[in-house]
């Protein structure tokens, strides 16, 4: 099977997300996506929704999209929710498996500030695709810098010497983020086509307790 592994904070999903999850799996070939809402993501500090808050978001927009699916893995592991553990642990339980981790173009050229991002691709082929902030030629200047001697295989396809593979994927850029959703959510803007509709009723249905880190966050 080809498998697309999609890690995220989701705080919260948004169309952005499910459209490159799409394009990913077109592109690729992929007969699944499981989806991965880091359980305490190393990289940012407050201002998130509660694990659970953000997975049944995640469950609700997922329900109607076949072949995507929530995997709950992160919340298993204690400490910090590192990328590189996450896609060893996939490696481990999916030998047979081809595996793709699915990222933005802004989470690749920031790779060098991960714990041990250079090793991600031992584990998974990256797939990154482009963001407003990072188009894919700057994502694909970014490669032979970071895997030196890494070479290009064919159009968009690079592999790296260690082993493993990063694939720049073409794709519309979508200027969507969580802190667009965040904001239009807080300051009562419909967040119509921002989100699928059952993650707009989702976040509705939510509780001021259980926003209180999105208000924190705008606060601070
Ligand atoms: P925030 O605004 O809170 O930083 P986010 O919108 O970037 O959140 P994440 O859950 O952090 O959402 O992103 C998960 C992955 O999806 C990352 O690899 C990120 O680069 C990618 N991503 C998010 N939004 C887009 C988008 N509009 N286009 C391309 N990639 C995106």
């Amino acid at each position: 099977m080809r498998l697309g592994i999609f890690g995220g904070t989701f705080n919260p999903v948004h169309c952005a997300h499910l459209r490159m999850a799409v394009e990913a799996r077109e592109a690729l070939d992929l007969s699944r996506v499981e989806f991965v809402p880091a359980a305490r993501p190393p990289h940012k500090s407050g201002g998130i929704l509660d694990f659970e808050a953000r997975c049944r978001l995640l469950e609700a927009a997922l329900a109607s999209c076949p072949g995507f699916a929530l995997s709950r893995v992160e919340a298993g592991r204690p400490g910090p929710s590192y990328t590189v553990d996450t896609l060893a642990d996939y490696a481990r339980r999916h030998p047979d498996d081809e595996l793709f981790f699915i990222c933005g173009a802004t989470d690749l050229v920031s790779l060098g500030l991960w714990h041990r991002g250079r090793e991600l691709p031992r584990h998974a082929a990256l797939a990154v695709l482009p963001r407003p902030g990072a188009t894919r030629a700057e994502a694909e200047a970014f490669v032979p810098r970071f895997w030196p001697g890494a070479r290009e295989e064919r159009a968009g396809v690079w592999r790296l010497p260690e082993g493993g593979a990063v694939h720049l994927l073409d794709a519309p850029l979508l200027d969507i983020s969580a802190t667009l959703v965040r904001a239009r959510l807080l300051a009562g803007q419909s967040l119509k086509c921002l989100v699928p509709p059952e993650v707009e009723e989702g976040l509705s249905a939510l509780s001021p307790e259980a926003l209180a880190p999105w208000r924190g966050e705008a606060r601070a």
